[in-house]
């Protein structure tokens, strides 16, 4: 009836007064969070599947401790950042800290690993990336072998002609990009050849689905053999089990992260697995 549709109308419209103003609430709380120290980083190691097993990376992820919300995932957050533009504030933030705890464990005497820090779109297109970096670089005394980044594949997709510049200056300065995500942008595979990237990081579901049919072994197997030939180093994230382990080994995946391995660490207790993992 026409009474029930306004009723269903003035739902809609107060169900998405309430979806903006969370939004906004969370923009300004997440202002106020930068300046007031909640956010901090955890660090997931990764490991090479050759002899040994060692940690050679650690990716940083970035986690809020709201004063009354407890800890907000960074897929809650980090979208109403990059709409906001806030992202920006909090990319820089999260490339210096990274930077300032490579320093940490470096001054502690602790295997040099590098610290793998995911950058936005909104990042690629900020026009004094570089000098952010450079600085944050010289703040800790950096060098561009420490820190690494990962970009999103949906991000190089939308924009292939601004990602590919970005990437291949940063490539320039030394260094090393992975392809977040790969396998999730339903795109042609031509761009692949333009970029400046080092590492191809297969999405979880791909990981995931591993397990449960020969189809998506299939695929799995295929992305691996499609970095292999671009000369790319694989990545699988979210290895939750050894069975999927074994087949990422098996069919030439160079490194792993997930929680069959281990979950995103605080700083000290990821030392403290560096200390106990052999050199590479
Ligand atoms: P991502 O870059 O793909 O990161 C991997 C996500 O998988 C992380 O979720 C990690 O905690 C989770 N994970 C690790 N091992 C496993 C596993 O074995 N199984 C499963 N199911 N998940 C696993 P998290 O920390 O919630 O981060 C979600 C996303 O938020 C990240 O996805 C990344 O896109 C974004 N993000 C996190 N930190 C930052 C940051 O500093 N800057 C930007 N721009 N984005 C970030
Ligand atoms: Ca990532
Ligand atoms: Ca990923
Ligand atoms: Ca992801």
């Amino acid at each position: 009836s026409k009474a029930m549709g306004r009723n269903q109308c003035s739902f809609f419209k107060e169900e998405m007064n309430a979806r903006i103003s969370e939004r906004l609430i969370l923009e300004n709380s997440m202002r106020r969070g930068l300046a007031r120290e909640e956010f901090y980083l955890e660090y997931q190691p990764i490991y090479a599947l050759g002899a040994g097993r060692p940690i050679v990376g650690a990716e940083a992820l970035l986690r809020w401790r709201h004063p009354e919300m407890g800890i907000v995932p960074p897929a809650r957050f980090i979208p109403i950042a990059e709409d906001s533009g806030l992202i920006l504030d909090i990319g820089e933030w999260v490339i210096r800290e990274a930077c300032r705890q490579s320093r940490t464990w470096t001054a502690a005497g602790l295997r040099e690993i590098p610290v793998r820090v995911n950058l936005s779109g909104i990042q690629l297109r900020q026009k004094n990336l570089l000098d952010v970096l450079q600085r944050a670089m010289q703040d800790y005394g950096r060098k561009p072998a420490q820190i690494e980044f990962e970009v999103t594949e949906s991000v190089l997709l939308s924009e292939v002609e601004m990602a590919t510049g970005v990437l291949e200056a940063l490539s320039r300065q030394g260094f090393k990009l992975a392809i977040d995500d790969f396998g999730t942008g339903y795109s042609s595979l031509s761009y692949l050849k333009r970029l400046h990237v080092d590492k191809l990081k297969v999405d979880k579901s791909f990981i995931h689905d591993i397990s449960i049919d020969e189809r998506g072994a299939a695929l799995t197997r295929g992305i691996i053999g499609l970095a292999k030939s671009l000369n790319l180093r694989v990545v699988g994230e979210g290895v939750e089990t050894a069975q999927q382990l074994a087949f990422l080994t098996a069919n030439g995946c160079d490194e792993a992260q997930g929680f069959y391995f281990s979950v995103p660490l605080s700083a000290p207790a990821l030392a403290e697995k560096l200390r106990d993992s052999r050199p590479s």
